[in-house]
């Protein structure tokens, strides 16, 4: 159940989002099943949900949203963060690639995130996109097959 298993994680982030004065909203309306492993899944929506708050400024917002398609479940995790170049977007995915700024930012992460979500997102026959504007915010879309 992906509304359960996303209002956990959130539960949890919460807390770090409330430090960095930021709102954390889960919008899922009601329970909506996908086949695949919780604890993976789990995983995914926690780097995403993790990158977020790390790299949007105090103050920001953070929506994760789920809608039911045909045969199918869009995941939006989306921030109004620092966003991220047309240039760097393919990138991002790459293990160890993390764009300079938030290198120099200090904010400690190792750049293999998303590449481990992408990756688990594909061991779920999914897709991940990710759509961006600097300076206003990330919206990266997950579909996964019911
Ligand atoms: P970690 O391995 O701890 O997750 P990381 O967050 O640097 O380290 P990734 O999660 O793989 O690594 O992300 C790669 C890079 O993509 C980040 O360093 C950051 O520059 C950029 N990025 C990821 N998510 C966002 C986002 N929501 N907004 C802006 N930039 C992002
Ligand atoms: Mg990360």
């Amino acid at each position: 159940d992906v509304k359960q298993l996303i209002e956990e994680i959130a539960v949890i982030l919460q807390a770090k989002a409330v430090d960095k004065e930021m709102n954390l909203r889960v919008m899922i309306p009601t329970s909506i099943t996908v086949m695949g492993d919780a604890h993976r899944l789990k995983q995914i929506f926690i780097n995403l949900i993790n990158n977020a708050i790390l790299y949007t400024p105090s103050g920001g917002t953070i929506e994760v949203s789920a809608t039911e398609e045909k045969n199918r479940v869009r995941i939006c995790v989306s921030d109004t963060g620092i966003g991220i170049s047309e240039e760097e977007i393919p990138r991002i995915f790459e293990r160890f690639y993390r764009i300079d700024k938030a290198r120099s930012r200090n904010t400690g992460g190792t750049g293999l995130g998303l590449s481990i979500v992408k990756h688990l997102v594909e061991a779920h026959n999914g897709e991940i996109t990710v759509q961006s504007t600097p300076g206003k915010g990330t919206m990266f879309t997950i579909i996964l097959k019911k």
